[in-house]
């Protein structure tokens, strides 16, 4: 039997009609954008068409799309670029974040605090993982360089108030940064609406190629480029264009945006149904992050008495591709700084399960999922010491 995949949140297989878009900028169209010749010149109409569907499926302006290597690239950009800048221009000193960032906002704050010397404050969350912006009002001030909040977490799935953040911080004048990687994919996002002052993007969690992503960022917001070089991107992200990427996550994003409503209601009955029959069938199987108001494709679980990584590789061997904690590799018996954050035990914390589906996952899949599921469970729990 052909493995079935439940990892969508962890990365996603290329739309084929995305991968024959970047095909041409491989050889044929393979000028260099900042040469002023032929060939020069169709790889930078290549780029600026790209900037040009980015900014409109965001309502954004072309000037404002810089093109990265990924979620991690812009993350850091966002982060040490408007931080930087702003100690440097008005002297502040305090980044205002989350417990429950992805790694490359979390580790990219770490650095800031212990080698840069920057005070961080972190916001609470409920037992849902999520922000009161409420709270943003509290712990906001004026050596306040930035504020940085997950849109959507990848390992809870749970859904933050992204536009009454950025409401508060645009009305206090404070650059609001939210990490949208796992978002983009799902939501419809207009950072004009939701005041997002930087907002970022990885294209192959939407189907897109790997290695390739976009910090979008509001015209009066300044930051300092952290990879210098040319003047590519107004001189914030020296390098080379990646025309058939850049071509790539273009696509991806128009696609993901243009079949929104249908993927949608249909990731949500299949999500909600596979959240339905675990919590029924498996005792002390308890859901994380919110019911409602989380990623469509989405659901996430703690199983009292269970080692996530363990059940993984079980799972694995019985032909399902699923995830626990935010983990890439098993190996890391640490708990998830996430789950902790919404008020687990270390115990429980470690028995985590994500369960991410997509375009190709059907009910029959889930079906044979949980039938598999149900019997190692008990099976593991039996076996534990
Ligand atoms: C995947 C992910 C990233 C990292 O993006 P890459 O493009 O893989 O570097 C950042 N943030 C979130 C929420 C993610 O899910």
């Amino acid at each position: 039997m052909k493995p079935i995949y439940l990892d969508y949140a962890a990365t996603t297989s290329m739309n084929p009609r995305v991968l024959e878009s970047m095909l041409p900028y491989f050889d044929i169209l393979f000028g260099n954008p900042s040469s002023s010749h032929f060939f020069g010149q169709k790889g930078e109409g290549a780029v600026e068409d790209a900037r040009m569907s980015v900014s409109k499926a965001l309502n954004s302006q072309p000037g404002n799309i810089i093109f990265t290597s990924g979620g991690t690239e812009s993350d850091n950009l966002a982060l040490r670029g408007t931080s930087l800048f702003a100690r440097n221009s008005r002297g502040a000193n305090r980044i205002l974040t989350t417990p429950v960032e992805h790694p490359a906002v979390a580790n990219t704050v770490r650095q800031l605090q212990e080698l840069f010397g920057f005070e961080v404050d972190y916001l609470p969350v409920n037992s849902f993982g999520m922000i009161d912006p409420d709270d943003v009002k509290k712990y906001i001030n004026k050596d306040t360089a930035l504020v940085s909040a997950i849109y959507a977490n990848n390992e809870i799935g749970t859904i933050n108030p992204v536009k009454e953040i950025g409401t508060v911080c645009t009305s206090l004048g404070i650059p609001f940064h939210t990490d949208a990687v796992q978002a983009a994919a799902h939501l419809l996002i207009d950072i004009e609406a939701e005041n997002i002052d930087l907002l970022t993007i990885g294209a192959h969690k939407f189907y897109g190629p790997k290695g390739m992503g976009a910090l979008i960022k509001r015209p009066q917001i300044q930051l300092f480029p952290t990879q210098t070089g040319g003047s590519q991107e107004q001189g914030l992200r020296a390098g080379t264009h990646n025309v058939p990427y850049i071509v790539g996550l273009a696509k991806a994003l128009e696609i993901a945006q243009k079949s929104f409503l249908k993927n949608e209601s249909r990731l949500i009955g299949l999500r909600d149904y596979l959240v339905g029959m675990i919590l029924d069938q498996i005792p002390q199987a308890k859901l994380t992050g919110h019911p409602t108001q989380r990623l469509s494709n989405h659901a996430s679980f703690v199983l009292q008495g269970i080692d996530g990584n363990q059940l993984v590789i079980v799972l694995d061997r019985a032909g399902f591709a699923c995830s626990s904690g935010s983990a890439c590799k098993t190996g890391n018996p640490k708990p998830s700084e996430v789950l902790k954050s919404i008020g687990l035990s270390d115990e429980m914390a470690l028995g985590s399960l994500r369960v991410t589906l997509g375009n190709q996952t059907t009910r029959e899949e889930l079906d044979r999922f949980v039938a598999s599921l149900v019997p190692i469970v008990a099976r593991l729990r039996k076996t534990q010491p």
